[in-house]
């Protein structure tokens, strides 16, 4: 089979000098360079005030139009072919099955967070709805259309979740919720479940429940550090990002309080500097609370304050990836896990042949996010190629084959007995 080999697919499989894990000492951000008056807020697109019409597709246009939410959003490059609104085919995936949904502004995001793509720093180099974000383009749709078509045939839409991601803006509390609104006005929240990604740092408890009684299902907070400390090297004061740990808990919890149990999470970025037992002790927090946790491969986003930075290594993130899946849907527990003085796990509590029979059914090796209509461990967020190449898959966003399944126990050095993995046993990129 072929494909479109995009950016950046060269495999990834180890860290810096072929280490097995991203430490602490070299997951160092950039600092981000000043941004001239000229090119603050959006001044360039404000200024030349283009008029949108219809969709805009990322740098198909030399002068970016001026769109705001509420009247337009933008959404995964993914969840635009499903929609039928640009061409496109995914490898080895037919759709996706959430549609993710982002504010738009030409101001951009206020936060300067050291791995995101669309984070403020990149002011002068390219207007926010260019930016790249999860490796992606956004195309910017009006949100009347989306409504639109999904409104044709809702039960007969390819997604089973909608998602609207906020951003860190001073509009962005009321035009989630104006947003919120013309979706629910056309659409039933219990044909398409609602998922909120939220910005804890301009929101109240407030702004919480009314999210709720609007008729989401599911609030999430994009904790995305696992350590305080790691949070505020990389999205907080050491990247001159106004978010703060302690806001973000604070959130998390109204959010527990008010959605209740199973319907809200945090995402967990895995391989910033922290350790596998970082990550696996805030997984069995989330789940002791009643939460989940959705779980991101760090992926050095090109135009970020990390992009000079490895991917986190395969046998890292795999490793992390089947400990979060035990945690949340099997009933394990950190404490039953066993660590190494790196707090790479080495044992994970669980008799050999129970172990072997969770990684063949290749669930823990999916994206994890908020569930769809298929199980409550298969989501509807399947971010396909959101946090590694296809070439060298972090996250499946599709059923894994036995070639998959023997390609991640070769990452987790856990072969069956006479089994092996190769890599030129996959498909063929090229440039078609
Ligand atoms: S708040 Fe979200 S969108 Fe904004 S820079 Fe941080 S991660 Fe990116």
């Amino acid at each position: 089979m072929t494909c479109l080999k995009p950016e950046g697919s060269e495999p990834a499989l180890a860290g810096k000098d072929g280490a097995d894990f991203n430490a602490a000492e070299i997951m160092q951000p950039r600092a981000p360079a000043a941004t001239p008056a000229e090119f603050k807020n959006g001044e360039r697109v404000k200024s030349n005030d283009v008029t949108p019409e219809g969709v805009y597709l990322p740098k198909y246009n030399i002068l970016t139009p001026h769109m705001r939410s509420p009247d337009y959003v933008q959404m995964s490059t993914a969840a635009a072919i499903t929609l039928g609104i640009t061409n496109g085919q995914m490898h080895r995936c037919a759709c996706t099955r959430c549609l993710n949904l982002l504010l738009t502004y030409p101001e951009g995001c206020r936060a300067n967070c050291a791995y995101c793509g669309l984070a403020r720093h990149r002011e002068a180099e390219r207007d926010y709805a260019d930016r790249n974000f999860i490796r992606v383009d956004w195309p910017a749709v009006p949100m009347d259309e989306v409504v639109d078509i999904v409104a044709r045939d809702v039960e007969g839409s390819p997604f089973h979740r909608m998602c609207i991601s906020m951003i860190t803006h001073p509009r962005s509390d009321d035009d989630t919720v104006t947003v919120l609104q013309k979706w629910t006005d056309r659409i039933d929240p219990s044909a398409i479940p609602i998922s909120i990604l939220s910005n804890p740092t301009t929101m109240t408890r407030g702004d919480v429940k009314l999210l709720h009684e609007m008729g989401s299902d599911i609030f999430t907070v994009a904790l995305d550090a696992a350590t305080p400390e790691i949070f505020d090297r990389t999205r907080g004061k050491g990247v001159q990002s106004p978010h703060s740990w302690k806001k973000y808990w604070e959130i998390l919890m109204d959010a527990r309080e008010i959605f209740g149990p199973q319907k809200f999470g945090a995402h967990i970025i895995v391989g910033m500097g922290e350790t596998e037992y970082d990550s696996l002790n805030l997984v069995q927090q989330l789940v002791d609370l009643g939460g989940h946790s959705h779980m991101f491969c760090f992926f050095p986003e090109k135009g970020s304050l990390m992009d000079h930075l490895p991917a986190t290594p395969r046998d890292q993130w795999r490793r992390v990836q089947l400990g979060r899946y035990l945690i949340d849907y099997c009933d394990a527990r950190v404490e039953h896990m066993k660590f190494d003085e790196e707090g790479r796990v080495i044992d994970f509590g669980l008799p050999a042949a129970e172990l072997d029979m969770i990684i063949d059914t290749g669930l823990a090796f999916r994206t994890s996010g908020c569930p769809g209509k298929f199980a409550d461990d298969i989501s509807a967020c399947d971010r396909p190629y959101g946090d590694s190449p296809p070439s060298n898959i972090a996250s499946y966003p599709f059923e894994l084959e036995d070639i998959d399944i023997r390609k991640v126990r070769h990452q987790l050095d856990r072969n069956r007995p006479g089994e092996s993995y190769h890599q030129d046993e996959e498909f063929e990129f090229d440039d078609e």
